[in-house]
């Protein structure tokens, strides 16, 4: 299998597209092509043994081709579970992982197989608002050729979050930098074309436009289909919360393997750069508005670009994709009735595909579950008038001592910072 840039045709192997994450010419990995597999036939496979199967063409010419099964079993190692709101609304539950949200899948995932390609040691650099610091964290801790530094905006990240990222310590250096999510985001990039950073170490990242996160993704969707086959008797139909299309994008894949998937339904959050798409025919990436499923706060999202390859025109991306933004007023009616109505808590961005499955057919159709509530007990708690109890996975982490650096948001700081607590590890 080869890989090659949304913008160029120079083919790669897979080992190389996960190194690099960006293409050099600014475009996005994706597959040279999608092998059409016998989905259905992994019907009776555990998770690991699924993905496995539904990945090895995708890892052929890797060097770790041979160690595909000890990743996968490795990386996911806890349960998704299928529940269900009512009789035609199954929940993909993708928040058992240990940062209990879906970043997990792909964060894992990535972790095992960066490992195992490092030929150097290699540094990690990730500028975080919230839910990626604390998967990556928690994915690369202990992995021993990879050392991740995490920045993060003090104070404007909740302090359950800013917790779930200082926790590890060790290979896992966090920095509460005096500044915003964009002043992070700078000096990230800023690293990366610093001589004084290429001479120190092999600088990476592993932000969702890694194809190392989208491609285990599209097993869950695997899951979610041949439960909807055995239940139903027909191809089946998600509505995916979605932000920077990442999920999504391995949605359209796993179809394109051959899961038995009939429609695919995008719910965004006030952020409605792609519903306004599909209505307009203009694509207007704009900045993000604030809204209370944050990890949604996305104006220009990244992976645009790979479903705009994969459809190739407004007509078709129109007839395969349906996109409805759903307001914080909509988020709060939806979280409020689904506790009246199935004494259940859902996350706020949960909610939006909650909401947008009522304005769907009365056809099942699987609402993507993205995370636990309690990691958002901060819009959930005043708006129920309840207290979420702390699953065990969480207070785990809550329980551990912060380890963390707070410092000014200064390029020549961060990596006398970086190089000092990493030479003496
Ligand atoms: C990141 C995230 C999303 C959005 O996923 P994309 O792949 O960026 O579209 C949705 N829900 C939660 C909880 C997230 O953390």
């Amino acid at each position: 299998m080869h890989y090659h840039s949304t913008r160029g045709t120079e083919f790669i192997n897979f080992d190389t597209a996960i190194q690099s994450g960006l293409a050099p010419d600014g475009g996005l990995y994706v597959p040279e092509k999608f092998p059409k597999l016998d989905v259905k036939a992994l019907a009776q496979a555990s998770y690991p043994v699924m993905t496995e199967a539904l990945l090895k063409p995708f890892f052929q010419n890797s060097a770790i081709e041979s160690q595909l099964s000890d990743i996968c079993h490795q990386a996911f190692n806890f349960p998704t579970p299928i529940t269900a709101l009512n009789a035609h609304t199954p929940l993909l539950e993708l928040f058992h992982g240990p940062t209990l949200a879906f970043k997990d899948y792909g964060a894992r995932f990535l972790a095992e197989c960066m490992n195992r390609l490092a030929k150097q040691k290699t540094t990690l650099m990730i500028a975080t608002s919230g839910d990626t610091g604390s998967a990556v964290a928690s994915a690369f801790h202990g992995k021993e050729n990879i050392q991740v530094v995490i920045l993060y905006p003090q104070g404007k990240i909740s302090d359950r979050q800013a917790h779930q990222i200082n926790c590890w310590g060790d290979n896992i250096l966090a920095l509460a930098v005096n500044g915003t999510f964009d002043d992070c985001q700078a000096l990230v990039k800023a690293a990366f074309h610093d001589p004084n950073w290429q001479a120190y170490t092999h600088l990476s990242t592993a932000n969702s436009i890694n194809i190392g996160r989208l491609l285990p993704q599209m097993s869950y969707y695997a899951l979610g289909s041949l439960y909807y086959w055995h239940h139903y008797g027909a191809n089946a139909r998600f509505v995916v919360p979605s932000g920077n299309l990442g999920n999504v994008t391995a949605a359209y894949w796993a179809r394109e393997i051959g899961c038995p998937i009939a429609e695919i339904v995008v719910a965004t959050n006030a952020n409605s750069v792609v519903p306004d798409y599909l209505r307009t025919g203009e694509y207007q990436p704009r900045a993000s508005v604030a809204t209370l499923a944050n990890a949604m706060d996305v104006g220009h999202p990244s992976n645009f670009e790979r479903l705009q390859y994969l459809f190739k025109n407004y007509d078709t991306f129109k007839k395969n994709m349906s996109a409805f933004a759903v307001s914080d007023a909509e988020i709060t009616a939806t979280i409020k009735d689904i506790y009246q109505r199935y004494n259940q808590v859902i996350c706020p961005h949960t909610a939006t595909a909650c909401f947008v499955r009522n304005q769907l057919s009365d056809e099942p159709w699987i609402v993507v579950s993205t995370a636990h509530a309690s990691k958002f007990e901060q819009v959930i708690e005043p708006m129920l008038n309840i207290t979420l109890p702390i699953p065990d996975a969480l207070n785990r982490l809550l329980t551990k001592p912060q380890h963390f650096i707070p410092l000014e948001a200064d390029e020549k700081i961060i990596f006398n910072t970086v190089k000092r607590y990493f030479d003496a590890l």
